[in-house]
């Protein structure tokens, strides 16, 4: 097999296919062994010593390694990790105030979307993540903290540029034989790149649908974030509906809040209209600072009378707490130079 794919990201029956062994219940022991958190064959114990020392010649089960660990006063831990090429991705786990740990993943070393406001869009393209690897931060995260509650696609990249590689990753992590993570407890989030909400809706994978809408001026969005050029405004909130029905499960829209750009009655007013008639959920993010980038965090006042506008249209929404950016590890900060 090709040392460039590691283990992490097989599911049993490919685990055998990879390595060319039989009987199918060797591929669910490795399998298990590795959602377990083993990292080499010789921890393996339930495998005969001969297997274990040929399987080794023949693959890796990780290719990823923490190389360095952040941790914030508020509990956030953000990890930089290096991949077997010697790029680096970085990888957040977020406490909430009940104690429930989500891990924020990656998908890909950069981002091609360019968003104006995030850290990762000013790296520009990077190369898109295994599955293994996006497995691997998981795992990687899991064997620091203890039990992971939620995992959320909101690290580094566009999950949709990378989906066959997220849904596997998806598929190996909810696996009944391996980690049994609950569907529900997965968020993928887009920034809004309508193909992929309707292949995501098609995939059958039950996981939860985040988009960063930001704004629902179509001028200001096409400014902010690229991808509305060719994604309209419109159509997207035709995916959005068509995910919300296939799954009936709530879409969560995002607005990263920037004082004096998308604050506004105006601007809360389009928001509430794109919202309406649609089951979601939005959540106002004061904008996270980057260095270079012309934006500022909104004033209190800001963030409170967009929240109060939603409220009295009837919209659910909730302003989230701002954590990790210790670290450099809150949403939008991520974003290691290759
Ligand atoms: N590429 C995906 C997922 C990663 S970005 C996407 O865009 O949805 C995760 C979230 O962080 C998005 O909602 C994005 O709009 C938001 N974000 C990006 N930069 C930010 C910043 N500097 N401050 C606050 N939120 C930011
Ligand atoms: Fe990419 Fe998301 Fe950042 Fe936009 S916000 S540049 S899509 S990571």
């Amino acid at each position: 097999m090709s040392d460039t794919v590691a283990l992490a990201g097989f599911l049993p029956q490919e685990i055998c296919a990879a390595l060319d062994i039989r009987p199918d219940f060797r591929g669910k022991q490795i399998f298990s062994w590795i959602a377990k958190g083993a990292q080499s064959f010789d921890e393996m114990t339930n495998l005969p010593l001969a297997l274990r020392t040929s399987l080794a010649q023949k693959a890796v089960v990780r290719s990823a390694a923490a190389e360095r660990v952040f941790s914030d006063d508020d509990g956030s831990v953000k990890l930089q990790i290096r991949l077997r090429d010697n790029r680096f991705i970085e990888t957040v786990l977020l406490t909430d105030a009940a104690g429930r740990q989500t891990v924020c993943v990656s998908c890909q070393t950069g981002c091609p979307m360019r968003c104006a406001f995030c850290r990762t869009g000013q790296l520009g393209s990077g190369r898109n993540l295994w599955a293994a690897e996006i497995v691997e931060q998981f795992l990687i995260m899991e064997k620091l903290r203890g039990t992971l509650d939620n995992i959320v696609f909101m690290g580094m990249g566009e999950p949709m540029l990378n989906l066959d590689a997220v849904c596997q990753a998806i598929r190996v992590l909810t696996s009944p034989e391996g980690r049994a993570l609950s569907a529900r407890r997965i968020t993928v989030s887009t920034s809004g790149v309508i193909d992929g909400i309707y292949a995501l809706a098609d995939s059958g994978l039950q996981v939860r649908l985040a988009v960063s809408l930001t704004t629902a001026d179509p001028v200001l969005r096409a400014e902010l974030m690229p991808v509305a050029r060719t994604n309209p405004l419109p159509e997207l909130r035709r995916a959005i509906s068509y995910f919300t029905e296939k799954t009936k499960k709530r879409c969560t829209l995002e607005a990263a809040l920037f004082s004096q750009v998308n604050t506004d009655k105006k601007s809360t007013a389009a928001l509430i209209d794109f919202a309406r008639g649609l089951d979601v959920h939005i959540n106002l993010i004061p904008w996270n600072p980057v260095e270079g980038l012309p934006f500022a965090p909104p004033s209190r006042r800001e963030s409170e009378s967009v929240l109060h506008e939603l409220a009295c249209a009837g919209i659910t929404a909730t302003l989230r707490m701002k954590r990790g950016s210790g670290v450099n590890g809150a949403c939008g900060q991520l974003g290691t130079v290759n």
